[in-house]
Parts: C-alpha cells; structure tokens; sequence
C-alpha cells in the first residue's frame, strides 16, 4: 500500500511518491533561537520526527531542519540581555537539541543555521533581480509579488484579500503593499553582510528558500512546519524558490501540523500563555511530553491540559506494563517487526490515533499470552513498534520506579476483582476475563481460590 500524506496545496490526501525512486528529501522550518521552545513548538519537531521515522522504513531520507539565527528578535534579545547575539543563538541552539532529545526527537540529517548561508540567499537574491522578480529600492530588495501569477496558490488567498487584510503601513518605497522583503538594510550595531545593495541582512522568508536549495535541491518532496507558516512564510519560500529556479516546483507535499492550544486559546509567545519544554522535562517524563503530542491527529487541534499529560502517563503504563519483566535482547527488539495495522495506519498520513489503538491490541495480545516463547515474540514487536514511534525508550522497572502515580490503587483493584465477581456470577465470562486482563495491564495479578480472589503486583 502506497503511503498516504495530507498535502496543503492540493487541500486533500494524496499517495506519496518520492520524485527519485527511493529516496526522499524532507524540510522542516526549525526555531527562531531566541529563547525558550514552548510545547507548541515541540509539535512540528515531533510529528514530524514521527514521519521521519516511518519514511525511513520504506526510503533512504535526508531530513533537513534548520535554524533561524538571524532574526530581528534575536537582536531585539541581545539589546535586551547585553549579550552577544553569537552567545544567545548558541547557547538556544544547545537548549533546543537537548528539549527535543528528551521528548525522543532523533537529530535531522543536517541543521543548518542561516547565518552560514548568507553567499547562498545573496546570489538567489541576484538571480531574482536578473529575471525580473525582485527589485531594489533605497537600500532594500523587495519580492515582486505581481511578478508571479502563481502566488497565493498555496494559502488559497487572492491578492485583494491580502491587501485587504493587511494592516501593515506601507513603505514608501514599496512598488506593491503586498512585495516582501529579500534584503534589508543593517544598521552600525546590528548583524550585517556586505551585499550588492549595501551592508544589510537577510528577510526571513529568504533564508529558508537557500537553504533548502542548498541542502536538499531546487525541487524537495515534502516541506513541513506548522500551520502558521502556510502564509506568508511557505507562500514566500515558494515564491521566491520557483521564480529562482525557472518555475521548477519547490516542494512536491507541503505538511503543516494543526495548533496547540490551553485553554482552546493557541499557545504563543506573544499570548504569554507559554509552558516551556525546558520547565516541563524537569518533572515529566519526556516519554509522557512525546505520546501527548501525539495523542490526537498532527492536523487536529491539541488542547493541552493537566489531562493530556496524565492520560499518556497512563497509556505509557499500560505499555511498560505489558512488557515489564520479560527479557527481550537489543539483536530481538531489532530484528521484530511492528504490527502492521501499526504501521499502515501511520503510513494512512501519521493516523496517531489509529496506531496507538493497534499498540494496545498488541499489549492485550501480550498480557494474554501464556507461552513463554510468545510472551518473547509479542514484548520484542511491541518494543519494536515503540522504537518507530520513539516510545519505549526506558527500562520498564526503571519507569515504574519513577513513576509515582498511573498505577491502580488498592481500592480500584478491589472494586475490579468485585465487578469480576459479579460478571462470573452471570457466567458473563468474557467481561470477567476482560477485568482481569485490565488488572493484568496495570501489573497485578489475581489468584481464585476457594475462600476467594487474591492479588498481588507483579
Ligand atoms: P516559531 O519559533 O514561532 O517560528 O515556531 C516554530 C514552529 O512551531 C513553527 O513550525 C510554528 O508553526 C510552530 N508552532 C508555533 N506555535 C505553535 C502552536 N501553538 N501549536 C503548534 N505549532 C506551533
Ligand atoms: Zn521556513
């Protein structure tokens, strides 16, 4: 079965397919390093890190997720602390790596930072002036939106729209309110690059056009990042790589993962309604962090609550439940294949949902078995199937030694072993085998005997 993606220019679903038999190239738009990501940031780099995982099954990928190291907020930053902008994008830069590591985030293949582009954006900048899609004017070099008849196909917007909804006052030197900036001029105390057209820096949009260009190719097959950048940042990138490259398609399949919010209100910066990942891995497992993000469907609304986290918690419990206790080596848990209902429905466009409802049916399957041999199979495919998802990353003991709740307390089990009771007592047994399988779940195991049913954890 061919793998399934949802692609926002064409507004549906779509099969997949790599432009180059077997291999796939794959941008994500990566952070402004100027503080802290918050939760709703880490969306994009786990969904995406998700599908990542689950190309790699099937192709030979290059991932490429960059870094925005040279930002108007990040010299905002930097007058703001007194610190050198250089110390402020590395040292964000580090704290990125290590917040996403712990929620499972494997490294892309290459992550670039737009300062070490700058030559590259320079000559698209040239390239666009020399075939008339861009134009200087009093120090700036401005996209010319008008230029390209294409433009707004990928956001479904019309110029006049655009104009209409824009409350930006326009420059003067602006031939349309609508032209974007590929260059800008930098004062004494800020970053700049000598440039054709003056000392200056780079327009946001343009950073990732070079970028891409750079690392993975004029055409790639899947561009992704939130649904926030659809306009005017994917719109831009595409207009400027396009006009730069003869009208070459720049991405085959845009992606773009729906908001986080608290509250039903979007998590953002600029809202102040943030919770960092820096605070939150301090006290949750990122395991937790990582299954929360991906609880609901990454083009669905996820509204963030005390509720996500101890709902994953819980599933996370019932996963290392099943497995606990039972040895499975590096070479077995390797060579085991994930369910395959697992896997189609992450190849049915990142269905989270529908794989973790095939997640438990193998943990059902295992607290079932008897048979040792099988126990082995069943726990090696289940730590299979959370390496392709990044979960089951801890020593089970280890995990319910640090885990202070999720486990059933001792009057929940009574209650169980009651209902139990009362199911066998109306030869109800297939509710009575299904409590005991839950018990099973949460680790406990229960005894019947003639003066009645025992427990103990396992
Ligand atoms: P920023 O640092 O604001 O450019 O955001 C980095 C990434 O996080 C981008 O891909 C955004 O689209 C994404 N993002 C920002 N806020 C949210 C949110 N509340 N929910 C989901 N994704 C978000
Ligand atoms: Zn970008």
């Amino acid at each position: 079965m061919a793998l399934k993606l949802h692609d926002t220019k064409q507004g549906r679903k779509v099969e997949f397919e790599p432009q180059e038999a077997g291999r796939v190239t794959m941008y994500l738009c990566g952070p402004t390093v100027y503080n802290y990501a918050h939760i709703g940031n880490a969306r994009p780099a786990v969904v995406f890190d998700l599908l990542a995982r689950v190309l790699r099954r099937r192709y030979e990928l290059k991932f490429v997720r960059n870094f925005t190291d040279v930002d108007d907020k990040i010299n905002a930053a930097s007058i703001e602390s007194g610190k050198p902008i250089s110390e402020i994008t590395e040292h964000f830069k580090n704290v990125y790596n290590e917040d996403m590591a712990a929620l499972g985030v494997l490294p892309p293949d290459a992550e670039p930072c737009a300062t070490d582009h700058i030559a590259e954006m320079v000559a698209m900048i040239e390239t666009l002036i020399e075939k008339g899609h861009a134009y200087e004017a009093d120090g700036h070099v401005l996209f010319d939106v008008d230029s390209n008849p294409d433009y707004g196909s990928l956001s479904k917007r019309n110029l006049r729209e655009m104009i209409a909804g824009s409350r930006v006052e326009v420059a003067p030197y602006k031939k349309a309110a609508h032209d974007f900036v590929l260059w800008k001029p930098s004062t004494p105390e800020l970053p700049g690059w000598d440039s054709p057209w003056g000392r200056g820096r780079p327009g946001w949009h343009i950073e990732c056009s070079a970028m891409a260009a750079k690392h993975l190719g004029e055409t790639i097959d899947i561009h992704a990042g939130g649904q926030d950048l659809v306009f005017p940042h994917h719109e831009n990138e595409m207009a400027q790589s396009t006009c730069a490259h003869d009208g070459r398609p720049f991405a085959r399949y845009w992606l773009h993962n729906g908001f986080l919010s608290m509250d039903h209100e979007k998590m953002s910066k600029s809202l102040g309604n943030v919770l960092l990942v820096h605070d939150l891995i301090a006290r949750i497992p990122g395991e937790v962090l990582r299954l929360a993000l991906l609880s609901a469907h990454y083009r669905q609304p996820l509204d963030w609550s005390d509720e996500t986290v101890d709902s994953a918690r819980r599933m996370l419990d019932r996963l290392y439940g099943a497995v606990r206790g039972i040895e499975v080596s590096e070479e077995a848990r390797r060579s085991a294949e994930p369910p395959a209902a697992l896997v189609a429905a992450l190849e049915d466009d990142l269905n989270t949902p529908k794989a973790m409802a095939e997640f438990f049916g193998l943990a059902k399957a295992l607290n079932k078995a008897s048979d040792p041999d099988e126990r082995a199979g069943l726990a090696a495919r289940m730590y299979a199937a959370g390496d392709l998802m990044g979960l089951l990353r801890t020593d089970p003991e280890e995990w319910f030694a640090g885990s202070d709740t999720g486990e059933l307390s001792a009057d929940e089990i009574d209650a169980l072993i009651v209902q139990r009771a009362e199911a066998k007592a109306a030869k109800d047994f297939e509710r009575a085998d299904a409590i005991r399988a839950e018990l099973a779940d949460a680790g406990v195991r229960i005894e019947d005997s003639r003066d009645g049913t025992t427990w103990r954890r396992d």
